[in-house]
Parts: C-alpha cells; sequence; structure tokens
C-alpha cells in the first residue's frame, strides 16, 4: 500500500475542468517530484490532496495510509498528518522566528482537538528539534521573519509545517524566486527532512533541481499525468523533457 495514492481524480474550478483523471502514488520515504509548466495543474493537485477548496475533487478517490480522504476538510486532513506548504509561505513577516513557530504549536493544538476523523503517527517536531534541522533558524530566532532571506522563509515556512505531525509533507515550489545558492540551503534541508523519515512531494517547476532530490517523478500537462518513472528515467527521458518541460 503506498502512503498516498490518488485514483482517476478529475478537480474543477466551478464549471472549469482542470485535472483530468489523474492517478498517481507517493511511497513511504521516498521524494516524488510533481513537474510541470506554468498552469499544468500541479498546485491544484496539491490543492485536491490537502483538502482545499476550491478546487472541488468531482470524481475519483485520494486516499492516505489506506484511507479515503476524498472531500475530507482541510484542518482534518491537516491533522491527519499531511502539510501543505504553499507557494506563497504564508509566514507572519512582523512576528520573529520564534513566535512563527509558537504560532505553528498553537494551530496544531487545536486541530488535534478539532480533527480526529484520521489517526496520526508522528507528533510534531519540538521546537528545540526544528531549530536542530535549522540552525540558521536557530541563529535569528528573535528577528521578524519578514527581514529573512527568501530561502529562510522558505526554511521557516517548512518548519511550521513539521511542528505539526507531519507524514507527508507538500512541498509547492520552494525554490521559487530564490538564487542558486539560496536553493541549495533549501535543497539541503528537504534532504535532512527526508532523511529523518517525512515522505514529500515536491512541486516544481524548476526541474532540474527536483530530480536531482527526487527518487520518481511525474510530469503532469494541462491537467493530466504525461509521464510517470523515476528521476533517472525522467533525466534520460529528452523528450519528455523538451516536450513538457522546456528543459
Ligand atoms: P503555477 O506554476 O502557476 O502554480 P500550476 O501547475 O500549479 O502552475 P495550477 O495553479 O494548478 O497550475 O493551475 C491549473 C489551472 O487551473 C490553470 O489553468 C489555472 O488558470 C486554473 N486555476 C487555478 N486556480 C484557479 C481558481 N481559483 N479558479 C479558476 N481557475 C483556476
Amino acid at each position: 500500500m503506498s502512503l498516498l495514492e490518488l485514483s482517476n481524480v478529475d478537480s474543477y474550478y466551478g464549471e472549469s475542468h482542470i485535472l483530468r483523471d489523474v492517478t498517481m502514488n507517493v511511497e513511504e520515504g521516498e521524494i516524488c517530484a510533481l513537474l510541470g509548466r506554468n498552469g499544468a495543474g500541479k498546485t491544484t493537485t496539491l490543492r485536491s490532496i490537502a483538502g482545499a477548496t476550491p478546487p472541488e475533487v468531482r470524481d475519483g478517490t485520494v486516499s492516505f495510509k489506506g484511507r479515503d480522504i476524498t472531500g475530507t476538510p482541510a484542518e482534518d486532513v491537516s491533522a491527519g498528518g499531511i502539510s501543505l506548504v504553499p507557494e506563497e509561505r504564508r509566514i507572519f513577516p512582523n512576528l520573529t522566528v520564534a513566535e512563527n513557530l509558537h504560532l505553528a504549536e498553537v494551530v496544531r493544538n487545536k486541530s488535534n482537538t478539532w480533527g480526529r476523523s484520521l489517526s496520526f503517527d508522528r507528533e510534531g517536531m519540538s521546537t528545540e528539534e526544528v531549530y536542530a534541522q535549522f540552525p540558521r533558524l536557530d541563529e535569528r530566532r528573535g528577528q521578524k521573519a519578514g527581514t529573512l532571506s527568501g530561502g529562510e522563509q522558505q526554511m521557516l515556512a517548512i518548519a511550521r509545517a513539521l511542528k505539526q505531525n507531519t507524514d507527508l509533507l507538500l512541498l509547492d515550489e520552494p525554490y521559487e524566486g530564490l538564487a542558486p545558492k539560496i536553493i541549495e540551503d533549501v535543497e539541503d534541508a528537504v534532504e535532512r527532512i527526508s532523511d529523518d523519515g517525512t515522505t514529500i512531494l515536491l512541486v516544481e517547476q524548476n526541474a532540474a533541481a527536483a530530480i536531482k532530490l527526487a527518487d520518481r517523478a511525474y510530469v503532469i500537462d494541462q491537467g493530466g499525468i504525461v509521464f510517470d518513472g523515476t528521476a533517472e528515467e525522467l533525466r534520460d527521458d529528452e523528450e519528455t523533457r523538451e516536450r513538457y518541460l522546456g528543459v
């Protein structure tokens, strides 16, 4: 059984039919990449998994740990162990690093009492564990989040997700807008989190960077999966990369 399975998922924004028959799975412990051009349907896929609305999943099923979670409200999905780090990062710029992390804990405690429709195996990381994973954040505990660099803000957004009980981390374009050197820092952080046992679904337009870390990859185009294979197979598949990823 895969940790996450999407079977023939169709998602809509109102009348707009965006995801078409999307079938994919993410295995426990792996880094799985979902790649595709701007507007291909990557964010819509993540939102369909996380229970965020819109979109609406009108056909097919999303299952997590063998349970059908299609249509489950986002806070219950989150309490069940899936954390989405959205592209826009959503940190609180006027709060310090420590305060941002503390807020994540408050949210976690609430969602644990609100949403018990799913079981969860992992406790969220303690603040000290988070700082051990992200030494940069440790050094900047008292600094306002809005004054961090783009890469540090991305790390803070990921750290907040890990403070919740996360079995599956959904990362939406974590390298977006970052300089190459900073991308490397975020990559290191993603690798450490993976080594620590968290399963990761990594959505990227930056295919080269994503393929480097990923075990397996899917390519999506116009709302449909057009490639499914190992990262190595995608690296060797020039036609797919040129046609759908422009690299
Ligand atoms: P990006 O790199 O822009 O994030 P993406 O692959 O994540 O690209 P999606 O954001 O999933 O793409 O968008 C897929 C399609 O759904 C696009 O055609 C987009 O215009 C449409 N779409 C996205 N959000 C909405 C919305 N709230 N209402 C209507 N259509 C939407």
